[in-house]
């Protein structure tokens, strides 16, 4: 392997670090409330993981486990109270939703002032013109280990597969604003494999397993995996042949242990900013 590996792992403990160092600062703990509703296996992994993360930053956090049955009208007035509660910081509706409730309306009555998953209309619109309150967690992991590594976009081409409004497209934003020339590819992007290939900067946020293969990557490229996929025998696994694309990258992120544990480390920022802002700090 030629490429550097970028450890996600070891930045996001720092980071998580930093945030505990600053939250013992403040007046009052940061506080956050995750709100899961139903039975979805993997939400409750993260609901646990988000629990854990509080407490390793000095947080307070509540948590509600909601039963799948439970009305717009149920959710809605939980963050509402929420949204009026002095000690909660920031609101983080585990999403997808069951069926039958309706996401957009949700999100877009989180306070955003409180929109630590920085999806509220507002945020986004924010993010957009270049004046974030909230950095988006997972695009804003990458970024932050882009910096740690010395890596600038500026003048750099950039290519990120996916569009999604979680990942790929606020990727992107963050990339345009460092200065990146960025481009986007989906679903229906007819010459990909070039596009790819021409990239110094490749972030892949797809989700299929074996989607970048070595000729998509540009000898000296960086490249960056965000998706969290299971390959045949259930491994957690990312969209890069792994093996084949570190031969030719300068630098490459693992999964597990690259986008991941940034995506939570970003989580724990986001809520210490909401908490400064609600101190007036
Ligand atoms: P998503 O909403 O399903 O979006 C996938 C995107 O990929 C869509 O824009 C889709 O295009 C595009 N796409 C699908 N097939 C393609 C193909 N063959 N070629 C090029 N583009 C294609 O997924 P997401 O929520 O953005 O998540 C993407 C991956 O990142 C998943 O593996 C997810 O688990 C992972 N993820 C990881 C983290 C983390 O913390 N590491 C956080 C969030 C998500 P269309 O728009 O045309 O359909």
């Amino acid at each position: 392997m030629a490429a550097t590996l970028i450890d996600g792992k070891a930045l996001a403990a720092k980071l998580k670090q930093n945030v505990l160092t600053e939250a013992k600062t403040l007046p009052r703990k940061p506080g956050l409330a995750v709100i899961l509703v139903g039975d979805n296996p993997a939400s409750r992994v993260y609901v646990t993981s988000k629990r854990k993360d509080c407490e390793e930053c000095g947080f307070y956090s509540e948590e509600y486990a909601l039963p799948a049955e439970t009305t717009q009208k149920e959710l809605l007035a939980l963050v509402a109270e929420l949204n009026g509660r002095a000690d909660i910081d920031g609101i983080l509706v585990q999403l997808p939703l069951p069926k039958g409730l309706d996401e957009k309306e949700v999100l877009l009555a989180i306070d955003p002032a409180k929109d630590v998953d920085c999806f509220h209309p507002y945020n986004v619109g924010q993010l957009t013109i270049g004046t974030p309150v909230f950095q988006p967690c997972t695009p804003g992991g990458v970024m932050e280990m882009l910096k740690e590594y010395g890596i600038d976009p500026a003048g750099k081409r950039c290519v990120v597969l996916g569009r999604s409004n979680i990942v790929g497209k606020p990727m992107a934003m963050l990339l345009l604003h460092a200065h990146g020339t960025v481009v986007m590819c989906h679903s229906k992007t007819p010459d990909m494999k070039e596009l790819a290939a021409s990239a110094d900067i490749l972030v892949s946020a797809v989700g299929k397993t074996g989607l970048v293969t070595a000729d998509m990557v540009k000898e000296g490229a960086v490249v960056i995996d965000v998706a969290m996929n299971r390959n045949d025998a259930g491994k957690l696994c990312g969209d890069v042949c792994f093996e084949e694309a570190a031969v030719k990258a300068s630098y490459i992120t693992p999964v597990p242990g690259g986008v991941g544990p940034m995506t939570r480390a970003m989580l724990m920022k986001n809520t210490l900013t909401a908490a400064k802002l609600h101190q007036g700090l």
